[in-house]
């Protein structure tokens, strides 16, 4: 959940009785199973049973997914797609068939989840950023010309500050 009520969690495909990981009314549902060509894991599970078989092929998939956030790859930007929706306060349901058993969708979600929150704390940083530049309003127009400098410049150092803060 976020500050827009926004959220994103793994749910299952499987309907019917017994499934408890189906989507609810007002979710969107978003398929992270293998038609997907970008999310869905292409590391095949054979035995659906065989949990440590389960555990390889989702490390398998968080290796390629790492590599694709620190190349800004298609997977990234289809995370960041899915974190502005979240941001937009839709309910995201990542949907795939294993849950509740562990799923390559955990790693999204999360990867979702920490994209929104640096999101939001950059927003937040933002706007304690504005009010440097809205003091700026404060000054009357004859001596602008000469405080614009000092105006300019800690409006800087607060967005310099900001930059940490959200990093
Ligand atoms: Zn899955």
């Amino acid at each position: 959940m976020n500050n827009s009520g926004g959220s994103v969690r793994v749910t299952s495909l499987r309907r019917g009785a017994g499934y408890k990981n189906t989507p609810h009314e007002g979710e969107a549902v978003y398929r992270v199973d293998r038609s997907n060509r970008v999310l869905g894991n292409p590391y095949r599970l054979d035995d659906v049973h065989d949990r440590a078989a389960r555990a390889h092929v989702i490390a398998a998939f968080g290796r390629d997914l790492e590599r694709d956030l620190a190349a800004n790859g298609p997977m990234s930007a289809e995370i960041g797609r899915l974190a502005e929706r979240v941001l937009a306060g839709e309910k995201v349901c990542l949907a795939c068939w294993c849950a509740p058993a562990p799923c390559h969708g955990d790693l999204i979600a999360a990867a979702v989840c920490e994209l929104v929150e640096r999101r939001e704390e950059a927003q937040a940083a933002g706007s304690t950023c504005r009010t440097g530049a809205e003091m700026s309003d404060e000054f009357p127009a004859k001596i602008v010309q000469g405080e614009a400098h000092a105006v300019d410049g800690s409006a800087r150092m607060a967005s310099a500050r900001c930059r940490e803060r959200a990093s």
